[in-house]
């Protein structure tokens, strides 16, 4: 098949619910892509985060190959090794009052199973979450969702959520009440934009949780498994929640979910109150032990934190150059850089100088690489980006002229 042939069949029989990219990729390894053209790009994007330790990261396909030989699929319902040997792992690194576990297929999953045990656990029936959040866009994960462009034609029919401005305790304060049985906030918000919460939030939450007998979830499905130079991004402010959200990275780029709770929590749910056929499913697993060994092995969170730290210093120096730049915020590999012009022009030009990037809102770029992205491929991100930027303010000048 030629490019234009994959172009139009995704275009004809496809929902049309992504904003598409005129690029088919064809293969992946560590922080770069190819297209159908054999055209070389370096991925900002990331799947959204979802290639965390990078394409076809050699742990997880030496994984995924021994284990699609063996068993692929294993309902709940029976025991297997390679899922008792990924718990073990997920359990090793998640925060040590959380070692009740659900397995599940996404995000959106993994929020599902958090409001669902949320409200069997409290016996309460609302919930309270942030002004800029995004948990995904099943429908009970789509009533904690903010933005009103997701939400607009469902709204009478989703569960009662109230929102609280991000970072603002005393409006959380007045939004909790004896009703309320969870409170859910991503301890560094993705698509709201890369806003990190504000020092003594999560802290201030979670007193309020405690206060209120209420639950406190962290969605970490974007922040989470060493994207801001933490294992979890709550660590930054040394916070626990009662339920945290996994998925993007978890596998290696399959689709897992995993929601964790204190085992107390999770006791709410009996058998039959909440499963999944895929669920937790072998092959899942294996991908997602080889990905933790990536993870914790490859020392990737630490080397997160340093890339980190010298993407945010170069990309400082960028918007000292460039006016077309607002601001540049960020932990770790999770950065936001604001534009004080519409991002498009800007990803069309990263895509024609081989670059992937990624956006939140109109006007900010978003930078997920994955892990193991190198110091070169960050120098080289950089100095296209350089190009970028004064390309766009040259085309801006001649239009003014
Ligand atoms: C991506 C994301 C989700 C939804 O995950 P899906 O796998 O797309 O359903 C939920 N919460 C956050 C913070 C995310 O970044």
């Amino acid at each position: 098949m030629n490019e234009e042939q994959v172009f139009a069949l995704e275009d004809s029989l496809l929902a049309a619910t992504y904003q598409k990219f005129p690029v088919a990729l064809v293969r992946g390894r560590g922080a770069t892509v190819w297209d159908i053209r054999g055209k070389e790009y370096t991925d900002c994007v990331g799947g959204y985060g979802v290639a965390l330790v990078g394409h076809c990261h050699p742990r997880v396909v030496r994984a995924v190959s021994t284990q699609v030989r063996k068993l692929i699929t294993c309902h709940g319902s029976f025991y297997n090794e390679a899922r008792a040997e990924f718990l073990k792992r997920l359990s090793s690194i998640a925060p040590s009052r959380l070692q009740g576990i659900f397995l599940s297929n996404s995000g959106a999953e993994a929020v599902e199973c958090a409001l669902k045990v949320a409200i069997k656990h409290t016996g309460r029936k609302e919930v309270v979450a942030m002004s800029g959040s995004f948990h995904g866009k099943t429908w009970g994960a789509l009533s904690l969702t903010h933005g009103i462009k997701y939400r607009q034609s469902y709204q009478d029919l989703l569960i009662k959520t109230r929102f609280a401005n991000f970072g603002d305790t005393p409006n959380a304060r007045n939004l909790v009440t004896g009703e309320t049985a969870a409170i859910f906030v991503e301890p560094v918000q993705g698509e709201g934009g890369i806003n990190a919460a504000p020092p003594g939030f999560l802290a201030e939450l979670r007193e309020l949780a405690d206060k209120t007998g209420c639950l406190l979830v962290f969605d970490e499905i974007q922040s989470g498994l060493g994207r801001t130079g933490r294992m979890w991004a709550a660590q930054h402010w040394a916070v626990e929640p009662d339920i945290l959200c996994v998925a993007k990275g978890l596998a290696g780029g399959l689709p897992m979910g995993a929601t964790l709770a204190r085992k107390e929590v999770m006791a709410a749910f009996k058998p039959g109150d909440h499963s999944s056929s895929f669920g937790g499913n072998p092959l899942v697993c294996a991908a997602a032990s080889g990905t933790l060994e990536a993870l914790v092995g490859d020392g990737l969170v630490e080397r997160a934190a340093k890339n980190g730290d010298f993407f945010l210093e170069g990309l400082q120096r960028l918007r000292e150059k460039h006016r077309v730049i607002r601001e540049v915020r960020g932990l770790g590999l999770m950065i936001g850089v604001e534009l004080r012009i519409d991002v498009r022009s800007v990803l069309n030009r990263g895509l024609e100088r081989g670059l992937l990037l990624l956006y939140c809102g109109r006007t900010v770029l978003r930078f997920l690489p994955p892990l193991v992205i190198s110091r070169a491929q960050i120098r080289a991100v950089l100095s296209t980006l350089d190009q970028v930027f004064e390309d766009e303010e040259r085309a801006r000048a001649v239009q003014k002229v």
